[in-house]
């Protein structure tokens, strides 16, 4: 297997425009060459319809496209995200779990809109629509994109703040798979599961150390240390539970381009941590060759 080399910089978490991030895949992969990364792991919501393009602009600038998808889970109510590395795009059981996680968010966020148009917030679906283009996964960003260019709201976070967070009476769920379910849909895929950002207390994300006890024992390869939502104290958590798991550690900038200030390249995973991450998967990684 080629190997990257150990000063490789490596980002494992990005969003493009299928699903809430802001630049296309292709540019994604540009900005990344720009940001002097080596290798960028390509994770949109419940979609892995952005691999191909990634993969062409990965190849003609020279990038590693590590292919991967952010699941929405659910744990007794409670928002959870499983990062999955290296899976077969095709696999039934995986392609229809995820088709029905993005049918359910694009019905849920048709009646957030109503309940906010009937508050008399400036929103209609068809702009919501209109505005997001050929997005794959909907959510509630793309809510957030039409308040902000209605002049509601001066950015995504505030619009978040004052009525798109989960506990506002505007929220509506969509369906998501148990964490459990998703880390055996990734591992008979032939991927690789991580646990993102466990422990983003303000987003109302935080697991219990039993989940990640109980998502080790079901194969889960990795959790996500270094993440911006991490304070030093979350990272340290979650560096324990690692250790105590044999689980890999990783580190990613959930980059969202211009919908969140998270930068591209802002933490990092170690080649090492990348390579026993390919190693534990049937897949193979896009872009340039490592
Ligand atoms: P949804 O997928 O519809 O549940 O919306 C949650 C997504 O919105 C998260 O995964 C983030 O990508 C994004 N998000 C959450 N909070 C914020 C915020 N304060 N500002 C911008 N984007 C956010
Ligand atoms: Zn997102
Ligand atoms: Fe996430
Ligand atoms: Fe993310």
């Amino acid at each position: 297997m080629p190997t990257l080399a150990s000063t490789a910089r490596i980002d494992l978490h990005t969003h493009s425009t299928h699903s809430d991030g802001t630049q296309r895949p292709a540019d994604l992969v540009r900005e990344a060459q720009a940001a002097g990364l080596d290798a960028l792991a390509l994770t949109d919501h419940d979609a892995v319809s952005g691999w191909e393009e990634a993969d062409r602009a990965g190849q003609e600038l020279g990038v590693v496209v590590v292919p991967g998808v952010e699941i929405s889970c659910s744990l007794r109510g409670r928002s959870v995200h499983l990062l999955g590395y290296l899976l077969d795009p095709l696999d039934p059981a995986l392609v229809a779990e995820l088709d029905r996680t993005r049918d359910s968010r694009h019905g849920r966020l048709r009646r957030m809109v109503e309940r906010l148009a009937g508050a008399g917030y400036p929103v209609t679906f068809e702009e919501v629509l209109g505005l997001a283009g050929d997005v794959r996964s909907l959510g509630r960003p793309h809510i957030a994109d039409v308040l902000v260019a209605n002049g509601r709201y001066p950015d995504r976070d505030a619009a978040f703040r004052d009525v798109l967070h989960s506990r506002s009476r505007f929220h509506v769920a969509h369906y998501a798979p148990d964490p459990g379910h998703a880390v055996g849909l990734v591992r008979a895929a032939g991927g690789a599961a991580v646990l993102a950002h466990p422990f983003a207390e303000h987003r109302g994300h935080t697991v219990p150390d039993s989940l990640v006890e109980e998502l080790s024992a079901s194969g889960l390869a990795g959790i996500e240390v270094d993440h911006r939502d991490h304070a030093p104290q979350d990272r340290a958590r979650a560096r324990d539970l690692a250790r105590r798991h044999g689980l890999l550690m990783t580190g990613a900038s959930d980059y969202h381009g211009a919908g969140k200030p998270n930068r591209l390249g802002e933490n990092l995973t170690p080649s090492s941590v990348l390579e026993a991450l390919v190693g534990q998967t049937d897949g193979q990684l896009l872009g340039a060759s490592p």
